[in-house]
């Protein structure tokens, strides 16, 4: 139903179609279930090709070459959402005027919204929010123009969300929910000879691809390029800017940069701030060896060993054919996945006391599964740390653990999860430390805190019905 994805949009490129394709890549690991990409002359119709897997699997050349067109859109989806369909992938797009949307994030009041909207007459065709942001926004842009059609949509849909659209023949635009949940990203590039628009959810998808002049959308804002290359941009619905902070500590790539602020620079500074909590707290552990779990916690380890004076050494090696296992779609899969995932190096691990690190504990079952492991190939002591506090409260906002049963941390105290995972040694990070290594004056923290930016009302409903959707996809 919801979509934790990577989007990206493109205006005034000759190569608009093969750009989208490269930005897939970049943005792969936002999402590995389908990949899309819609673009459109500035007198012709949409042209879409969108498909269940990979986007290495799903475009060809010849297929790129058929997206004609200077101006498009792509997504790459998470695969939570909706029963897991071709028709829950996107770009979304309607036929009456043309335009095509793709999202990322959760709209918390959505089976509300859409009950409410099928009673005026309204027929879906799928389980994702996106697709009822589409109608939203498309039934206002018809009525009222782009800008209170964003203004609609930011009035009537509660939860984290950013999109990019294209308006065939006229134009491509972006924007953000009111608290600026979501990352999304504006870039420009420019010689005398071509001139060209871009916005993604990663500044890496822009850079790679010569985007020069990057900045953040502001919470609330909302931009459109037309055809030309006019840029229009207006603030249309802002509260209290409160970006995702779990992307910088898990869903970000490495090399991006988001909200001014570099995600490995961030995940350095976590590492130091656990260092200090180790001597203060603990000086007496014995360490022989620091390891990260491949790849997130890397640069959070390695700072760790520096701060410590502690070797560093890859301990673990990670299957690289298999995806993400936090985002495969049912426990299920995901532990069938972990089972082939990581792979120990003996000759690291036999006989010392491993200190571990992980970017986050969400189910428990990656942590309790990589400390047996650990024993399993010699280590005497394993020391686990966490990049990011205990996860008590669901996020609301698209990040896959909507349901507080899930969540380890949300009904356990540290101690009792130690004993749980088994390791000799538990270490989270403390909410504080995390902001200060962020560095941005305020950050959604809603999962750690339970106090989340926006309203909640109709949550319930929201995370019954994804429930539901596990479910469904679960028995497929
Ligand atoms: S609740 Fe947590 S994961 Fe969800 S948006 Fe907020 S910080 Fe991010």
């Amino acid at each position: 139903m919801s979509d934790l994805c990577g989007v990206f949009a493109v205006i005034g490129s000759s190569q608009a179609a093969a750009e989208l394709y490269i930005a897939l890549t970049h943005q792969q690991h936002r999402g590995q279930d389908a990949a899309g990409i819609a673009t459109s002359n500035s007198s012709g119709k949409l042209n879409i090709l969108r498909e269940k897997g990979l986007a290495v699997d799903i475009f060809t050349e010849d297929s790129i070459k058929a997206l004609d067109g200077c101006m498009g859109i792509a997504h790459n989806r998470y695969p939570t959402a909706g029963y897991g369909d071709i028709k829950e992938c996107q770009p979304f797009f309607t036929d009456n005027n043309g335009i095509g949307i793709a999202f990322n994030g959760n709209i918390i009041n959505y089976p509300f919204l859409k009950a409410q909207m099928e009673k005026e007459g309204r027929t879906f065709i799928s389980n994702s929010d996106g697709e009822l942001l589409l109608y939203v926004f498309s039934d206002a842009y018809t009525e009222k123009g782009f800008f209170q059609a964003v203004r609609a949509v930011q009035e009537k849909l509660t939860g984290g969300y950013s999109a990019v659209g294209v308006i065939e023949g006229k134009g491509i635009f972006a924007f953000k929910d009111p608290n600026g949940i979501r990352p999304l990203l504006f870039g420009k590039r420019g010689n005398k000879s071509e001139t060209s628009y871009a916005f993604a959810s990663e500044s890496i998808a822009l850079s790679i691809e010569g985007y020069n002049q990057i900045r953040d959308l502001k919470n609330g804002e909302a931009v459109f390029i037309d055809k030309n290359l006019g840029v229009q941009s207006e603030t249309t619905m802002a509260k209290q800017h409160k970006p995702c902070v779990f992307e910088f500590v898990y869903f970000s790539a490495v090399e991006s940069k988001l909200e001014g602020k570099s995600i490995y620079e961030v995940r350095r500074r976590l590492g130091q701030a656990l260092a200090s909590k180790v001597r203060k707290h603990w000086p007496e552990l014995e360490i022989d060896v620091v390891i990260p779990v491949p790849d997130t916690s890397r640069p959070a380890a390695d700072s760790i060993a520096k701060s410590l004076g502690i070797p560093y050494e890859e301990g673990l090696v990670k299957n690289r054919y298999i995806g993400r296992t936090f985002i495969m779609p049912t426990q299920k899969i995901r532990e069938n996945a972990l089972k082939l995932k990581l792979k120990p190096i003996e000759s690291v691990i036999r006989g010392k006391n491993v200190m571990v690190v992980d970017d986050s504990i969400v189910r428990g079952t990656t942590s309790k599964r990589i400390v047996q492991l650990l024993r399993d190939f010699g280590a005497k002591k394993v020391y686990l740390l966490s990049t990011f506090p205990p996860i008590r409260n669901p996020c609301l906002y698209g990040i896959d653990f909507t349901n507080e049963k899930e969540l380890i941390a949300g009904s356990k105290t540290i101690a009792e999860i130690e004993r749980e995972i088994g390791a000799d040694k538990l270490i989270y990070m403390d909410t504080e430390d995390l902001k200060e290594a962020v560095g941005l004056e305020s950050t959604c923290t809603a999962c750690i805190t339970g106090e989340y930016p926006t309203e909640t009302g109709h949550a319930k409903e929201m995370q019954e019905q994804r429930q539901r959707d596990y479910q469904k996809i679960a028995t497929r």
